[in-house]
């Protein structure tokens, strides 16, 4: 039995190995695919040697283990195949709870396991009390907050929840469910088997995971998403700690570093500190647009007057967005790009770091419709093009290309550094209506002189534009 405890740990190893090298080779989207093997390798090597360990050691037995597979499996699938792609984000928001719900109901089953031995512990015992009990707080209080936080934000990437909840003591109440959380795993560390302990933990962090993402919203989200992913793997740690389990502790630590460094990532794209976006709830908008009440009218153009503006373009900048996802048109602009390459045009796509409504969003449509890593550039690497370019070509993009970002400093979008797409000579919007964005902000560049607004189905509009350059 110790012989296959030691070879269990050594696997654990690997499989901590193939996770780091697996996140190493996810940095460049040319390695990324390697990377995703490695870390489902480990994964399945962790999982297989947990299995063993449950069922050859007669903890749980094979078939309570077969079941619990069996039914998780087919959840799984089942909501996989069912989801859209433009329903992935929600997807990927609701696991992201169920991982902090696990991490906490591990917790909780271990703390009733073990409650009775814990009472009166002595010598070495007692250390090993102490970091369980204190896992067990930091698990539970983390994954009941990240379970309610990911749910608030999955209703609002679906749009069932609109607007920013507003309250002037929002910041107070955030401390106060805070410290009854954090009251809450004093008390159970003082007395594992503390109702009042554990209803505080699980009352007070539940609530707080609630009442910390309902007032952030519009273009902070993906902000709190991170965030979110985040203290998914931090609970996961502590859970590891809880049972003790070494893969558990590194792919934990290991998704909560991710996390934060993505948060990082995602306040410098937003330009603000990650303390304003947590207290300070920018995005005011109520879910409409920054209507002012004027009436201003916009020309809609045909695909074949716009195809014109690509004829002899030197240089032409792809702007993708979030509608770009909803119609599925990744494939249609590549055939575009080719067939402006074709012709001469140099094509460069200008990737904003919150496009879409999940990190990475546009670099993964574009990857499906192999576009060469090489053609993407980031924000701070493009902007300065847009003053050459002939044409920007804007596909279902609005935020992160709204002027509003300079002009209107206090509003949702102040500050946030977008893509200066009203430098180009010629910027042409695929979009279907004058319609805001995620952000609720009206786009003052619909009606610049320079903009050339196609309205429809970006897939259907790209394909049509394509079949009139096609025919200069
Ligand atoms: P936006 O959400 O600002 O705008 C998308 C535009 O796409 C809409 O204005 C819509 O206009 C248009 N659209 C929708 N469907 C179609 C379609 N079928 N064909 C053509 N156009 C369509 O997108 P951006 O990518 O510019 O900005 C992303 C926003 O989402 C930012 O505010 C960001 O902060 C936020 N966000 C990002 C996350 C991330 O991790 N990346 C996570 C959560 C939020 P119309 O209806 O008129 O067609």
């Amino acid at each position: 039995m110790k012989d296959f405890t030691n070879l269990a740990e050594l696997g654990y190893l690997v499989s901590a190995v193939l996770f780091i090298f697996g996140i190493k080779y996810l940095g460049s989207p040319k390695t990324a695919v390697r990377g995703n093997q490695l870390g489902a390798a480990g994964m399945l090597l962790a999982v297989l040697i947990t299995l063993g360990r449950m069922g050859g050691e007669g903890i749980l037995g094979w078939p309570l283990i077969l079941i619990g597979l069996g039914v998780g499996s087919g959840i799984g699938l089942w909501m996989a195949k069912r989801v859209e792609m433009t329903g992935m984000p929600e997807l990927v928001a609701l696991f992201n709870g169920f991982g902090g719900a696990a991490s906490a109901l591990v917790a909780a089953s271990e703390l009733i396991k073990m409650a009775p031995q814990l009472e009166g512990a002595t010598g070495s015992f007692l250390l090993s009390r102490q970091v369980f009990l204190v896992a067990i707080g930091a698990s539970s209080v983390i994954g009941w907050v990240t379970l309610t936080g990911s749910l608030i934000a999955m209703f609002k990437l679906n749009g069932k929840i609109q607007g920013n909840l507003k309250l002037p003591t929002i910041n107070v109440l955030k401390l106060g469910l805070l410290i009854a959380s954090v009251i809450g795993a004093v008390l159970l560390y003082m007395d594992p088997t503390s109702v009042t302990g554990i209803t505080l933990i699980v009352l007070g962090s539940c609530l707080l995971g609630v009442i910390f993402v309902m007032p952030i919203g519009g273009a902070d989200m993906p902000v709190v998403i991170s965030f979110l992913n985040s203290l998914s793997g931090l609970a996961a740690a502590a859970t590891g700690f809880v049972i003790m389990n070494n893969a558990l502790i590194v792919s934990g630590s290991l998704v909560g570093a991710a996390g934060l460094i993505l948060t990082g990532i995602m306040c410098k794209a937003m330009n603000r500190p990650f303390l304003d976006v947590m207290l300070k709830a920018y995005g005011a908008a109520d879910g409409g647009g920054s209507d002012s009440g004027e009436k201003r009218t916009v020309r809609g153009y045909e695909a074949e007057e716009a195809a014109m503006v690509f004829d002899g373009a030197r240089l032409v900048i792809v702007v993708p967005g979030y509608g770009m996802a909803v119609s599925q048109a990744q494939h249609v602009v590549r055939e575009l790009a080719d067939q402006l390459e074709s012709k001469g045009t140099e094509v460069r796509y200008a990737i904003h770091p919150v496009a879409g409504r999940m990190p990475g969003h546009m670099n993964v449509l574009l990857a499906e419709a192999n576009v060469p890593y090489d053609k993407l550039f980031e924000l701070d690497d493009i902007n300065s093009a847009f003053s050459e370019c002939d044409v920007a070509l804007v596909v279902g993009a609005n935020d992160t290309v709204n002027p509003a970002a300079h002009t209107d400093p206090s509003g949702p979008l102040g500050g946030m550094p977008v893509l200066d797409v009203e430098k180009a000579r010629t910027t042409i919007i695929v979009k279907r209506s004058l319609s805001p964005g995620y952000a609720g902000v009206d786009n003052d560049l619909f009606y610049r002189p320079s903009t050339m607004m196609l309205f429809g189905d970006g897939k259907q509009k790209l394909n049509d534009l394509l079949g009139a350059v096609k025919e200069l």
